[in-house]
């Protein structure tokens, strides 16, 4: 029986408190905090990070035989952005990469057609919802990402979960629309698609619910998600589920996030979920669907091969939101603009930029970064065998400000890194909240955006620093 084999969740460490939304347009905003991309994140990058964490407990994405990227904001339309989150993990070239865009009820049609497969399938869902400056939209979004291994288990990634029921009900209605070159969605009176969507959601769990031969009583942690908030409200309240069972909303700390709602409140059931528990997960927009899920005594040994810490958060202001979200528009820096990335060059060297990973001498263990035919150390030629290094945290040799840079956000912080593994990289520094880490601080390495020019985005590794760990803390602790 295929299932949940493992998972990662990766949200940005920026909110926007809602109510600077209010204060800067009036009758906009409301309360509490909403997750926001920093200036050099989309949703590639989050997928990245979040696949990093999902495959990390099952010793690497060696399994992977094919990726499925779901997202209502792409950073490519024609391209697959998928290939590029297949080439940060080092999945095998074998692994096929697909791209599910544009809907937010691509989510969970990902995710079931990763269940459907007859390997591991990674499911990358990652998102970025925005609005109109001042509207419904800008404050109850938010930015995040999950990622899910499902399919069939084996020895060394065994199911945590099994699917054990399922359902889907389908009506066109206009509830949630965009025109594909619109920045923000348009949406129809609120009480005509809860008027649909509520029976037809009701009916959808009902149906899964007796595909799997149980009842609504047995199930131990239901989540209810959607991009229909009004509908979604509405039944938590109507559906009937046992005292305790509803998973937390965590809307109103960091926002709706689209593709990745429902599969961040299911990371939340099975972080705390027992084995022989039931988990129900109820998918709302465009329709309805429904995945019923039994939980297995491999849960709790996986989680103790997961390593999990706290990210902190960043408060941000809302003209800081609006510069990022390109909504305002900075006087560019008095530089040329940066070099159009060469696809030749990328493409050659995809196994550094996208994979992070150098190069150690087989003669005297000297790490190289990027990697190199020669050793600097002793001189061995072509006896290197790859290093990867995406995982391994670091310590700052050296760090600057450059004024001078291009960047999004100057100034640009650019630090040398000492790898905890050996290897000396240099590197861009990111989610600084202001201030500029010292030498001897603590830093990992995040798959992030250098900058965009003709369209293409630059994406490549930088340093951030570990706030959640103390300095010379183990990887194990500091890893989020
Ligand atoms: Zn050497």
């Amino acid at each position: 029986m295929n299932g949940i084999l493992s998972y990662g969740t990766y949200l940005p460490l920026f909110r926007l408190d809602r109510k600077l939304i209010g204060e800067a347009i009036q009758g906009g905003g409301g309360k509490g905090t909403r997750s926001v991309a920093g200036h050099d994140e989309d949703t590639t990058t989050f997928g990245v990070t979040a696949a990093r964490r999902a495959v990390q407990p099952i010793g690497g994405a060696g399994s992977i035989g094919s990726i499925w990227f779901a997202s209502t904001e792409p950073p490519y339309a024609d391209k697959t952005n998928a290939t590029a989150i297949h080439d940060a993990i080092a999945a095998p070239d074998e692994a096929a990469a697909y791209d599910v865009n544009g809907a937010v009820r691509s989510g969970i049609g990902a995710l079931r057609a990763g269940l459907t497969q007859g390997q591991p399938s990674l499911v990358v869902l990652s998102d970025m919802r925005s609005g109109m400056p001042g509207g419904a939209d800008e404050s109850s979004g938010g930015d995040g990402a999950a990622a899910l291994v499902v399919g069939p288990g084996s020895e060394g990634a065994p199911v945590l979960c099994e699917l054990i029921g399922a359902g889907s009900q389908t009506a066109e209605f206009l509830d949630r629309w965009r025109e594909p070159r619109e920045a923000a969605s348009k949406s129809w009176e609120d009480r005509f698609g809860e008027q649909i969507l509520v029976p037809l959601a009701s009916a959808t769990l009902t149906q899964a619910l007796e595909s799997a031969g149980i009842e609504l009583g047995a199930v131990d942690h239901l989540v209810v998600a959607g991009s229909h908030e009004r509908a979604v409200r509405g039944l938590r309240k109507k559906l009937g589920a046992k005292v305790g069972a509803l998973v937390a909303d965590p809307s109103p700390s960091i926002g709706n996030t689209g593709t990745a709602q429902l599969a961040l409140q299911l990371a939340d059931a099975l972080d705390v979920a027992e084995p022989g528990q039931v988990i129900a997960a109820l998918h709302v927009a465009d329709g309805a669907d429904a995945l019923v899920f039994r939980v297995t005594d491999a849960l709790a040994g996986w989680r103790e091969r997961r390593t999990t810490g706290a990210d902190q958060t960043i408060p941000i202001t809302y003209a800081t939101y609006l510069l990022w979200r390109k909504e305002l528009h900075r006087e560019p820096p008095r530089r040329p603009d940066p070099d159009v990335p060469a696809a030749p060059a990328a493409y050659r060297d995809r196994r550094w930029k996208f994979a992070f990973r150098g190069s150690r001498c087989d003669v005297c263990g000297t790490v190289h970064l990027p990697p190199q035919r020669v050793c600097a150390s002793c001189g061995a030629v072509d006896q290197m065998t790859p290093e990867p290094v995406a995982d391994a945290t670091g310590t700052i040799f050296t760090v600057t400000a450059d004024h001078l840079a291009f960047s999004e956000a100057p100034p640009m912080a650019v630090a040398v890194v000492d790898l905890d593994g050996g290897g000396r990289v240099q590197c861009e520094l990111t989610d600084l909240a202001g201030t500029l880490p010292s030498i001897g601080d603590r830093v990992e390495m995040l798959f992030r955006r250098a900058y965009t020019v003709n369209g293409i985005h630059n994406y490549v590794w930088k340093a951030r620093p570990i706030r959640s760990a103390a300095p010379g803390d183990d990887r194990e602790e500091a890893h989020g």
